[in-house]
Order: C-alpha cells, then sequence, then structure tokens
C-alpha cells in the first residue's frame, strides 16, 4: 500500500506552466527508478483525457493504463510549487502529487487526501508550508468523520455483565473497521464513566483506524461499581472527530432525555437523537464496478457530474460493507470509499428521482464512466484462469483407489451423496413486483412440499423437529413483509429474498446466543433451498439407503446435526484428522476419511463407494472382489474388537507385565457410565469448553456442579482428569464474546482467555471441586504456555481448594505448546501430572493449522520432531516422579500405542469407542520392544518413515 512520507516531498519547486510541471515530474519519477522513459508521455496523455486537478491546490497526475507497463515500482513523488502553476481552467495548483501505480494500489492514498480536501483552506496552507513535514500534516490532519450508524448500535445485546457489554461495543466498532484487534482488550482497560440515567461512557485510542461510536443497551437490567447499567458508550477516538456528539450528548442529558438512549428499543431513534447516519429507506440497485484502477478520480468526478444533473439526493457505498453510503454528489466522499475492480456498489436514490436517476447512473457506469472498461471475468472465466494455474480436478473413474487421511476408524459402502454449497446466478432486478411475488411463492410452495416429505420420512425426532422448524421460518410472516418491501423496490424475488436471508441470519448469529446462531444456519438452509427452486438448479434428493456423505468441508456441527441411521461413512474434499470435525466423528462413530482432495466432489451422485477409515482408503465403483474382501476385513475386525471388548475390562498390561492406564476422552458427562463400561479406567480428558457449547448461556455453579457430579458418579470411585474451558482457536463459544483474532489459535485461547476471565475460572474450579466430594480429582489448565501461566493458574485453583478442602487433587498442565514441552524439567517440579495433547502440540510444533483445508493432512503426531517433545516431556516428568498421560488423538491411533508406551507415556486417554482395541494392542508387545521402537523413531527422517517402521513392529 501507498504510504505518505517526507522524503518523497520536493519543496518550492518552479514551473512556468502544467507542461513544464509534468516535465519535472517525469523526471523525478524516472530519477528515482520509480517509471521507466517514456512515462512523461502517459501524463501527458491522462491530461488530455481530463484533467487531474483534485481540488483545494491539489492535483494527481498519473500514467493511462497504455503507460502502466512503464512503471517499475509503484510509488508518489509530491511536487510544492508554492506560486502556483495553471492546470487549465484558472485551476491553480500548489500542490502535485505524481503516481506511479501499476493497478488500484493508490486509492487508500486518494482515501487519505480527500479527507484534506474537505478542509477549509487548504490550497493556501499547502502554498505557504515551508518543510515536507508541513505538507504532510496538512494531508494527513484532517479531521475524519465519526462512524455512528445503524450497525454501531446493538440494543437489547444479552450479556451477563459489563466485561461483555464491552467486548460486543468493540466488536460492533471492529466490524464497522474502525478499530484493529487490539481495541476491545483496550477498552477494557479503560475506566468508564458515569453519565448518569444508567448510561456510561468508555473510548480508547489504541488501534483506531477511523473514529466511531458504538452504543449499546443489555438485554437485562445490569449493575456495575453498585450503580444501573442500561446503556454504554464505546468511543473508538481519534482527534476530534467526537466533539460535535460530545456536545451534543451532554445537552440531551442536560435536558433530562437520558432515560431515552437507556430505553430505546429502535436503532433509528437512537440515530436521530444523536444525529448519527441514519440509512434512508430509497429504491436501490447494486452492480459491479468494472474499471481497472477502480473508483479513482477520473471516473469519480464523472459520476458527481451526471449525480449532481439530478435534483435530489443520490447515495452509494460498498454493497455490504461497514461503511455508510455517501453522497454520490461529492467527489471527496466517493474518493473516500476507495471502491476498488470488481467490488459490488449499491446506489440509492430519492424516490421522487430514482426512476430517472437510479437506470442513467447505472448505464454510466456500466460503461466506464469515461474508461474502457474490460468486462468482468464471468464465473466461468474465472474458474478457468484459476484452472490454468493448477491442474482441474477430475472425478475419480470407476474401479479407482484413492488415499485420504484416515478420519475415524470403520468400513463404510454406499452411495454417494455429493452436498455442495453451490453458487447460484441471478438478477438483481425484477421483472415487477408481482411478477416475481408470484415466482417467489410457487418456489416457498415447492421447497415446503419438500420439506414436508422430508418430515415423514425421519424417523429420528431431533432430525423431524429440525424440519418442522424448517416449515416454519417459511411462513415466518416477518421474513415475507420484508421481502414484499424490497420486490416493491424492484429487485428479483432471488435478490429480495437472499437479502432479507442473509440479514436476518446475521442478525441473529450477533445476538452470541447458541440456540439462535444454530436457527440462523437453518435460515440459511432453507434460503438456500428456496434461491435452488428460483434458480431452477436441482439440489440432488437424499438416497433412501444409508449413504456416504460427501462435503468439501465439515464443521463440527455439521457433523453433530448427522442422521446416523442415514450416513454410514463421511468423505471430505478438504480437513485432518485433528480438526474438531473429525474428533465428533469418530466419537459418533461414524467411519470418515477427510483431505480425499476436490476430485471427490465431482463424484455423479449415487456413486458407489467404499471407505475404509482406519487406512484411509477410498474405493470408487468397488468390484464384487472388492466388496468382498471389505466385507471380509470388516468381519475380521468385528471379530478382532469384539476378542478385544471381551476383556475390554481388563487392565492392558504389556507382554512383560507393565501397565498403561486406558481412559477416556469425553465432551459432555452422559457418556461417562458408558465410557466405563467399555473399559475406561477413568477420564483421561473431559472437555468442558464442549458441555458449555451444548448450553444457549454460560452454565452457572450449580448447572456446572450437576454436570460435573454426574461424570464423577459414573466413574464410581475412577480419577476425572477435568481440563479447564479450552475456547478460543476453532472452539468460539457463541454467547461469550472474545475479541477477533487474525490468528486464533495463536491468540486469547485456553488458559490465556480463562486467566482473563478469573470470574469465570473460579466458579468453575469451585465447581469441580464441590461435585468431586473426596472422589479423584485432577484438574488441568490448557494451553500453559510458560511458568507464569501455570502459577497464576495453580494459585487460583489452591485457593479454591483452600476453601473446599480435597481429599485426593491434583494438579496439572497439558503440554501442547511447544514451549511447555521445552521447558518441562522446570514445570515438572511443580505440577502433579502432564497430560500431552498431541492435537495442538503437533500443530504448533510442525506450524499446520489443524484444521487446515489442504495441509493438515501432513499434521502427523507420528512426526520425529513430535516424538522428541513428547520424549523431552517423559524424562523431565519421570525425573520428578510425575506422570504423564497423552490425551490427543495420537493416544487412539493403534500404529502410535507402542510407540507412545516405549517412550514412557504412563496413560493414554482416548474416544471411548476405540479403548479396547487399543488395551488389546497394549497386550500384543513387550515394553522392552516398544523403547527400542521408540528410540529408533526418534532418529528418523520423517512422519512417513516412523509409521513406516511402526507397521514392521
Ligand atoms: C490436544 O490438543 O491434543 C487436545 C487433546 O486438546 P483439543 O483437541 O481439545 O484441543
Ligand atoms: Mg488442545
Amino acid at each position: 500500500m501507498l504510504e505518505l512520507t517526507a522524503g518523497q516531498i520536493s519543496m518550492g519547486l518552479v514551473a512556468a506552466d502544467k507542461a513544464s510541471a509534468l516535465r519535472l515530474l517525469a523526471e523525478l519519477l524516472e530519477g528515482d527508478g520509480l517509471v521507466a522513459p517514456g512515462y512523461l508521455a502517459g501524463l501527458e496523455a491522462r491530461e488530455a483525457q481530463g484533467s487531474t486537478f483534485l481540488g483545494q491546490g491539489i492535483a494527481i497526475p498519473h500514467g493511462t493504463p497504455q503507460t502502466r507497463d512503464l512503471v517499475i515500482t509503484t510509488g508518489v513523488r509530491l511536487m510544492q510549487f508554492p506560486d502556483g502553476v495553471d492546470w487549465g481552467g484558472g485551476q491553480i495548483v500548489y500542490l502535485a502529487i505524481g503516481i506511479a501505480a501499476r493497478s488500484d494500489e493508490h486509492l487508500r492514498l486518494l482515501q487519505v487526501l480527500t479527507r484534506a480536501l474537505g478542509e477549509a483552506d487548504l490550497g493556501s496552507e499547502l502554498r505557504r508550508a515551508e518543510t515536507p513535514d508541513d505538507i504532510l500534516k496538512l494531508l494527513q490532519s484532517a479531521p475524519q468523520e465519526l462512524a455512528l450508524d445503524d450497525q454501531l448500535i446493538g440494543l437489547g445485546v444479552p450479556v451477563e455483565d459489563y466485561d461483555e457489554l464491552v467486548l460486543q461495543g468493540g466488536r460492533l466498532l471492529r466490524r464497522a473497521e474502525c478499530v484493529g484487534g487490539s481495541f476491545a482488550a483496550a477498552l477494557l482497560q479503560g475506566e468508564p464513566l458515569p453519565l448518569g440515567d444508567g448510561l456510561w461512557w468508555l473510548h480508547s485510542d489504541q488501534a483506531v483506524q477511523r473514529p466511531g461510536l458504538a452504543y449499546l443497551t443489555p438485554e437485562k437490567p445490569l449493575r456495575y461499581l453498585g450503580q444501573p447499567l442500561n446503556g454504554l458508550f464505546c468511543l473508538a477516538s481519534l482527534g476530534d472527530a467526537h466533539l460535535a456528539l460530545l456536545e451534543r450528548l451532554c445537552a440531551l442529558l442536560i435536558e433530562g432525555r437520558g432515560r431515552e438512549l437507556a430505553r430505546a428499543t429502535q436503532r433509528r431513534a437512537v440515530l436521530e437523537a444523536l444525529g448519527g447516519e441514519v440509512q434512508p429507506d430509497w429504491p436501490s440497485l447494486r452492480l459491479v464496478l468494472a474499471n481497472a484502477h477502480g473508483l479513482h478520480a477520473r471516473p469519480a468526478k464523472e459520476l458527481v457530474q451526471l449525480a449532481k444533473s439530478f435534483d435530489g439526493e443520490i447515495r452509494l457505498r460498498v454493497a455490504d460493507s461497514a461503511v455508510a453510503a455517501v453522497s454520490a454528489k461529492s467527489l471527496s466522499k466517493l474518493l473516500g470509499l476507495g471502491v476498488r475492480r470488481g467490488q459490488v456498489i449499491e446506489l440509492l436514490a430519492e424516490p421522487a428521482i430514482a426512476d430517472a436517476a437510479l437506470p442513467a447512473l447505472k448505464a454510466a457506469i456500466e460503461q466506464g464512466l469515461g474508461e474502457e472498461v474490460e468486462p468482468l471475468p464471468t464465473a466461468d472465466a474465472a474458474v478457468s484462469q484459476e484452472l490454468c494455474e493448477t491442474p482441474p480436478p477430475t472425478a475419480p473413474a470407476a474401479g479407482s483407489q484413492l488415499q485420504a487421511v484416515p478420519a475415524a476408524p470403520g468400513i463404510a459402502v454406499g452411495p454417494a451423496h455429493i452436498h455442495l454449497c453451490k453458487e447460484f446466478d441471478y438478477p438483481l432486478r425484477g421483472e415487477s413486483p408481482d411478477v416475481e411475488r408470484e415466482r417467489l411463492q410457487q418456489a416457498i410452495g415447492q421447497v415446503r412440499v419438500d420439506i414436508e416429505g422430508l418430515v415423514l420420512r425421519s424417523e429420528a425426532k431431533a432430525i423431524r423437529d429440525i424440519f418442522i422448524t424448517h416449515l416454519e421460518m417459511l411462513a415466518d410472516p416477518e421474513l415475507g413483509d420484508d421481502v414484499d418491501a424490497r420486490l416493491k423496490q424492484g429487485e428479483s424475488a432471488a435478490a429480495a429474498w437472499m437479502a432479507v436471508v442473509e440479514s436476518a441470519a446475521t442478525q441473529q448469529e450477533g445476538l452470541h446466543d447458541a440456540l439462535l446462531a444454530e436457527r440462523a444456519a437453518d435460515l440459511r438452509d432453507i434460503g438456500r433451498r428456496v434461491l435452488a427452486q428460483l434458480c431452477g438448479v436441482q439440489e440432488a434428493p437424499e438416497p433412501a439407503e444409508p449413504y456416504i456423505l460427501v462435503m468439501d468441508e465439515m464443521a463440527p456441527s455439521d457433523v453433530a446435526r448427522l442422521d446416523r441411521n442415514r450416513v454410514a461413512g463421511i468423505l471430505t474434499a478438504r480437513g485432518g484428522a485433528t480438526s474438531h470435525s473429525a474428533i465428533v466423528a469418530r466419537a459418533l462413530g461414524i467411519p470418515a476419511l477427510v483431505g480425499a482432495g476436490a476430485g471427490v466432489l465431482l463424484l455423479e451422485p449415487r456413486t458407489p463407494v467404499l471407505l475404509d477409515g482406519q487406512r484411509g482408503r477410498l474405493v470408487v465403483c468397488p468390484d464384487e472382489g472388492q466388496l468382498q474382501r471389505a466385507h471380509q476385513e470388516q468381519e475380521s475386525r468385528q471379530r478382532r474388537l469384539q476378542l478385544a471388548d471381551t476383556h475390554k475390562l481388563e487392565p492392558a498390561l504389556t507382554r512383560d507385565g507393565h501397565r498403561v492406564e486406558i481412559c477416556a476422552n469425553l465432551g459432555d458427562s452422559a457418556g461417562a457410565a458408558k465410557a466405563v463400561a467399555q473399559g475406561a479406567e477413568g477420564v483421561g480428558l473431559l472437555r468442558t469448553e464442549f458441555i458449555f457449547m451444548s448450553l444457549p448461556q454460560a452454565p452457572d455453579l450449580a448447572t456446572q456442579e450437576t454436570e460435573y457430579r454426574r461424570v464423577f458418579d459414573a466413574l464410581d470411585g475412577r480419577p476425572l482428569v477435568a481440563r479447564t474451558l479450552d475456547v478460543g482457536g476453532d472452539k468460539p463459544l457463541p454467547y461469550w464474546p472474545v475479541v477477533e483474532e487474525e490468528n486464533p489459535f495463536l491468540g486469547v485461547r485456553g488458559v490465556r482467555l480463562t486467566l482473563q476471565r478469573p470470574q469465570l475460572m473460579e466458579t468453575q474450579l469451585r465447581a469441580l471441586m464441590q461435585a468431586s466430594q473426596g472422589r479423584p480429582l485432577r484438574i488441568m489448565f490448557p494451553m500453559v504456555g510458560t511458568v507464569d501461566e501455570w502459577r497464576q493458574a495453580r494459585d487460583m485453583a489452591l485457593k479454591v481448594a483452600a476453601e473446599i478442602p480435597q481429599a485426593d487433587l491434583q494438579l496439572g498442565i497439558m503440554v501442547e505448546v511447544p514451549s511447555a514441552a521445552l521447558i518441562a524439567s522446570v514445570l515438572a517440579r511443580e505440577v502433579d501430572f502432564f497430560s500431552i495433547g498431541t492435537n495442538d502440540l503437533t500443530q504448533y510444533c510442525l506450524a499446520i493449522d489443524r484444521g487446515h483445508p489442504t495441509l493438515s493432512a501432513q499434521a502427523d503426531g507420528l512426526h520425529p520432531a513430535v516424538l522428541q517433545l513428547i520424549d523431552l516431556t517423559v524424562r523431565a516428568a519421570h525425573a520428578e516422579g510425575k506422570w504423564v498421560g497423552v490425551c490427543g488423538e495420537l493416544a487412539g491411533d493403534p500404529l502410535a500405542v507402542p510407540l507412545l508406551v516405549g517412550l514412557g507415556v504412563d496413560e493414554l486417554s482416548l474416544s471411548a469407542g476405540g479403548i479396547a482395541e487399543v488395551k488389546a494392542r497394549v497386550r500384543e508387545f513387550s515394553l522392552s520392544a516398544a523403547r527400542e521402537l521408540a528410540q529408533d523413531a526418534l532418529a528418523l527422517e520423517s512422519a512417513a518413515a516412523v509409521r513406516e517402521l511402526a507397521e514392521r513392529f
């Protein structure tokens, strides 16, 4: 991106006329190596097409698309002409900003400049400036307008306390592109100011990109510092942009109208009271901007001139962006939007002129606003361009075998049911409101018939309920009203329907209620069904027999919603074995293969496939022999499992009598009894965040205590290793807003987050300790990377334990951040145990996101680097007499079992369904042989080499 610096500015130049000024500029750009000789012709040609005078004594000379190839490096040079240069038509330029740009990199610079254009007497100040810094100050210090519009108001937000309300404020400002990621955290550190009537004011100037004000009211009455908390202003402060608002607010408060704000139920009313931006409810249309360099000065000028020819207001915005619509008659405002080629813009016009203005503006924009425009690539062209870069995926041929990532064991056979999120193509404008209304009703009617059929066919009540909810949504009168309003404005049925559905879904997601968030997914689901009807796209019907569900990627919630009686197996094009969706698939016992490549999405619907979730193999159209072998294997695996099953309640002893403890990983309290019945000798990892996720709001002390007690009761004296909340990364809590981060896996996750919310952590510790009642409780903290984090968390636990004495309590950490493994010898002196989370340890050690769509298949925990970290951890722990478990997915991988045991791991914790098999595996080898195997593996070069070695063991 182009930035302005003092080094780019030449002061005190003299030019007799525009031609000489352009020559000077060309010499400067060429001398500094930004352009090749010949650029001057481009500068001149551009001026001949239309003056680059911007206003306020500034011109922005630049080349034409034809001279773009002469640009060596994109850059700018500024030249001050204190005596002025006539730029034509009596327009005097004191500052020429020469731009050498290959594409639209300079749009951002124009955004900055155009803010300065609003300044009263900028031209003469630029003329008088004495140093480059003076010029910079003048250009950059222009006040920006305070953002305050519909989307910055949140009324009746469901939050539990002040902190959550502040985080929501930060979130609104972030969404409006006012602030960066660290703003909300800075806001939380601030001291709020009570304004009376339960209103509070809070501000921060950290990470502010443009000034903005968010206003929020909580859903239920809250208190803060002993006073009511009815409404909170969160200011992203930059310069003096907020002063006018502040004055207006003070006047409101003095007039005694604070209660009006505190009790407001309409965003519009708040905006009107505060003087914010109220979006007009005008006819609008959308279209894509095709100009190569975006809406830069020249086309923007054309647009302004055309807009000015209409006697009424016209506004323009980037569609679906956070930035409010601006007047299409203001050049600086238009440039300030920084619209790029390919972006969809929305034009709004006052009803009195809309019929004439909108089509005229649309035609002018489509014709390029005075520039030649290359048509945007169509979807097909974009695809073919992509295809040139990477070989096109092809559907695997009948009889072919594919290797993919084994995600959940088991063999499954069935017809492929391809579930794809298709892109639909539809016109934005409709024929007439009546025609479009009729179309929509027909489409909705057809979808209703389809869903009614699904209701009749669904045996599981939970699934039937989902479809019944879909039927209710289809009949929702509010959706209908909103759609109708859009149809009346001339939108097509598809455009109106999708805009309303998307906006309702987004609103529901914003409420941070798990149930409503699910409803948002349901809404989108029916939205797409209706859209498919409108676009005449047939979604493949579900096969009647159990099928193999083929998807691009799957989210944990997708898997959790599957009907196990209908889905025999899962196959995805992308994804890895330790993503949480794979973990859910394993827990549900559905064989799954992930990361099979895009080709599988091209399989013909109902193609018979055979999926081996153990070996990671897929066979397309298996022949009789292959099916038979699969059945034989299935049977022999079944026999092996049955045999293992008969010994599942016995301890796992190696041939030479070394005992390995085998425990279960749990994501809910209900599974504990079943896990014990499946041979679990305890719970080695209770993922408590899954309990939190299954509830519509954060569970209170009593609810948590009941959940944990249920696990203890089922364990009947066996130990419970409970992990404190591991929220963050790919496990956000819908009702618990956190600051958005670029890299959530490297952000405020696990213990880092709970240490920031000590109250929450303390409640959880209290609930665990109250539930234990003398039974063996092990508490571990996730994502510990430093001794300090461990000590802080430990001290909190010890404080609670001092109040609720424990007969058998151990405190430990998960080793899943490489730093913890590397300082294990220090930590081992203080902890009671380590539990190695190989899923995260692998992702952080190999720097591969565990959910990465294409790379995560390589995130193999048997990589020698990961094994080295495990080795280090075990040695450090044993030197201090502490025990070590492994609770990542590696613990359930039969190939990894002898390696982990050989490295000295004392406990393996895995999905309960795999316990019998892992116990049987332990009984197959001796500890001494396993040790040798592990030592050999440590010296190998790759995960593949380790797997090969382990296969031969
Ligand atoms: C791990 O990281 O290995 C682990 C067990 O924790 P989770 O998979 O829940 O992040
Ligand atoms: Mg983890």
